[in-house]
């Protein structure tokens, strides 16, 4: 998982391909996880570098804004995975924008960046946002001037693989166009459609406990590849992609922001735990939330579920992780403190299955 590419990543969260279909009221896993009261760290399924990284810190006494802002730059950093930072997938105009929020549950601040180039690590300008503003969100042009105006320096952040991809994207998305994959002289009907490079989606979320009992979350993202340049999904909106709740836990998400813009899903999973439900149990409800609104039927499958995936993770005050996404085949990442991070799979709502 270190080393995932997008598509790879991108195989459980994009629209759902033909060959799969639901299965109505699939039992639900529980893949709860207890931390025994110490330190504890869950991520997206890409996460693993990212638990086990915090984790260090952690025990090292780290804060938990500290530790999960140093899992997540092994990962912005990191040019193979394709859904964060540096090597990211591009916008549509094949340049990379970023989206990353940050939130301290101690003193209940947050900070956030959208739509940012040139900088590989925009979850530590979200961070700077939060620390020497009085603001929550900068975007565009504003935001990186404010991230050199604190020394990061302006860097190409597409790799010779994500812009391959692009230009696969670009030459594939219509017949209609000038642009031509190649091709031999026989071939008809060239630059129809490749579904595994429409719609991906990919993202790093992380949320730690640390040794005090503070929580703290992150969330950063190159969001939808070939997304409308100036397109922000949920990762930098405080309550959609990531929220903290130091008195209860801290909820973030990953798949179809559009999905979280419209149904606030991280506020609802925190508040939900507050009421005394699971993780896990409060990761499904949002989940179903998502499914009952989802009214379009264009975002629908053939038996009126969401065409499309959103997954959740959460950690509750007691140290208790868990996770959901609206279909099955979703993977987090946990450390606890005792060994190496484990991937495990998340719960769900329906199961997919190949037809
Ligand atoms: N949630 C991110 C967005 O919509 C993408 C993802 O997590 O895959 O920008």
């Amino acid at each position: 998982m270190a080393r995932m590419k997008r598509r790879t990543f991108v195989g459980t969260l994009g629209l759902l391909g033909g060959g799969l279909m639901a299965v109505p009221g699939a039992a639900v896993p529980l893949r709860a996880a207890a931390s025994g009261g110490g330190p504890v760290v869950i991520s997206s399924g890409n996460g693993l570098p990212a638990v086990n990284t915090a984790m260090e810190r952690l025990t090292a006494g780290a804060s938990s804004l500290d530790a999960v802002i140093a899992g997540v730059n092994v990962v912005e950093d990191d040019p193979n995975d394709m859904t964060v930072g540096y090597g990211g997938l591009p916008n549509a105009d094949g340049i990379v924008e970023l989206d990353a929020s940050v939130m301290h549950g101690p003193t209940h601040r947050a900070g956030a960046v959208a739509a940012l180039r040139n900088i590989k690590n925009p979850s530590k300008v979200a961070r700077l946002v939060m620390e020497r503003t009085d603001h929550v969100l900068l975007v565009g042009e504003g935001a990186l001037r404010f991230a050199k105006m604190h020394g990061f320096k302006e860097e190409e952040l597409l790799t010779d693989a994500s812009r391959e991809m692009w230009v696969k994207w670009k030459e594939n998305i219509s017949t209609q166009d000038d642009y031509l994959p190649p091709h031999s002289p026989e071939d008809r009907d060239i630059g129809s459609r490749l579904s595994d490079v429409m719609q991906t989606y990919g993202t790093i979320t992380c949320l730690a406990k640390d040794r005090n009992g503070d929580l703290s979350g992150v969330t950063t993202t190159s969001g939808l590849a070939w997304k409308i340049p100036g397109r922000v999904g949920d990762s930098p909106i405080i309550g959609a992609g990531l929220y903290v709740d130091n008195q209860t836990g801290a909820a973030g998400s990953t798949g179809r922001g559009e999905a979280n813009l419209t149904n606030c899903s991280a506020v609802l999973i925190v508040d939900a735990m507050g009421r005394g439900q699971s993780p896990e149990e409060a990761c499904l409800g949002a989940c179903r939330r998502i499914a009952e609104r989802t009214k379009m039927k264009r975002l629908q499958d053939a038996d009126g579920r969401p065409a499309f995936n959103v997954t959740f993770y959460a950690v509750n005050k007691r140290g208790e992780v868990g996770s959901a996404a609206i279909w099955s085949g979703a993977w987090f990442t946990v450390n606890d403190g005792n060994g190496p991070g484990r991937r495990l799979e998340s719960a769900y709502l329906y199961r997919r299955v190949q037809k």
